[in-house]
């Protein structure tokens, strides 16, 4: 059940860098020389699920792989920060500009691993140590109290706070925290979802002398309700949807970059790590209705999402799980799919051109649940 977090992303992310990549070649030189210029912040978080050559390949980087990430990582001149400060600094940088000025010269990014494995305490802590990089482990806890395989110990833990590691909250149990059990009311649901949330919060405290209330969604899946509850209870939360930090997206539903499987050759990993956000004033997602819906479609869904422009961008482009249809007048940009969102996980990417080479990055995830009622590992 913890294998396969970054399944879902896979077909579309390869189409969508590929794209990126075709476009980059093409556009790079002409932006530089007509002076386009949008000022973003620009700030990614990677994430990771095993380092190693042994386990699933879908949530797996290899060694040698992992290992080429941190060397472009210092050959692109990216300084690897804390998660914590990397969120306070973005934060600073939203005050004006002169901030978001230097926060983007900084060109600062943060390293999460979600899960808890052991290949993370073996492979990829050694590595970072040596160069004496901080990097964020969201773990859940059930597997680290009752010992399991392929996890690794509280004690294994400890060691690796001592060299600069932040603990963060990916639920107790790794449930499906959108599921609602059968009989199950709201008021119920919110009630064992804070509970597990709360366990886990509970064990890292007493476990490692840290507090950060940080919190990764198990499969990376969330809705408003469940956004509003983790608020409610003081975690600023991620999901798995790809993209630089944007202000456009709630705190409680900020992006990262997840790699494994297909991701993360060099041209795919140098494109998300020079990524910046999509310049956008507003999102909204609607159902075939019109009515305004929100990461969890229903059944036939056919949602439209709607982008506000802050800025004028060249060379949009969306992807999602079928063909899309992308309608732009002025600031405004619809984009609507050709089929209904299949069952699961699954998003609409945009990106654009950025006068430096690199892209603006957006990301829209869709939870459709299955027809069995059972959301999908
Ligand atoms: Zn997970």
């Amino acid at each position: 059940m913890l294998t396969t977090d970054a399944n879902d992303c896979v077909v579309a992310a390869t189409i969508t860098v590929k794209a990126v990549l075709r476009i980059a070649v093409r556009y790079s030189l002409a932006m530089i020389l007509s002076g386009f210029a949008i000022q973003l912040k620009a700030a990614v978080v990677l994430q990771y699920h095993h380092v190693s050559d042994h386990t699933p390949a879908s949530t797996s980087t290899s060694i040698a792989r992992f290992e080429r990430h941190l060397q472009l990582i210092e050959t692109q001149g990216f300084e690897v920060v804390s998660l914590p400060t990397l969120l306070e600094n973005f934060k600073i940088a939203g005050e004006n500009q002169k901030s978001r000025d230097q926060f983007e010269q900084k060109k600062q990014l943060a390293i999460t691993f979600d899960d808890g494995y052991e290949s993370v305490y073996r492979n990829a802590y050694p590595r970072l140590k040596s160069r004496n990089w901080p990097f964020t482990i969201f773990v859940n806890t059930q597997p680290l109290d009752e010992r399991w395989a392929g996890f690794f110990r509280w004690s294994e833990l400890r060691e690796m706070l001592a060299n600069g590691v932040t603990v963060g909250n990916h639920s107790s149990a790794h449930d499906h925290l959108l599921q609602r059990l059968q009989g199950e009311n709201s008021e119920m649901w919110r009630a064992r979802v804070a509970a597990d949330v709360t366990l886990a919060q509970q064990r890292i405290e007493a476990e490692t002398d840290q507090a950060q209330r940080l919190l990764a969604y198990p499969f990376g899946e969330f809705d408003r309700p469940l956004r509003e509850l983790v608020e409610s209870l003081g975690f600023v939360a991620f999901g798995q949807h790809s993209g630089a930090l944007t202000d456009v997206h709630s705190w409680q539903a900020l992006p990262r970059f997840p790699f494994g499987g297909h991701y993360g050759d060099d041209a795919d990993f140098v494109t998300k790590l020079n990524a910046r956000p999509l310049p956008l004033a507003q999102v909204n997602l609607y159902d075939q209705s019109g009515k305004k819906t929100d990461a969890v479609v229903s059944e036939q869904a056919l949602p439209t999402v709607e982008l506000i422009l802050a800025d004028k961008v060249a060379a949009l482009q969306c992807f999602g799980p079928s063909e899309v249809k992308v309608t732009q007048t002025q600031d405004r940009v619809l984009v609507s799919l050709a089929a209904p969102v299949p069952e699961g996980r699954s998003r609409i990417n945009c990106t654009a051109r950025h006068f430096s080479g690199g892209f603006m990055w957006f990301s829209q995830p869709l939870f459709r649940l299955p027809a069995n009622g059972r959301w999908l590992d």
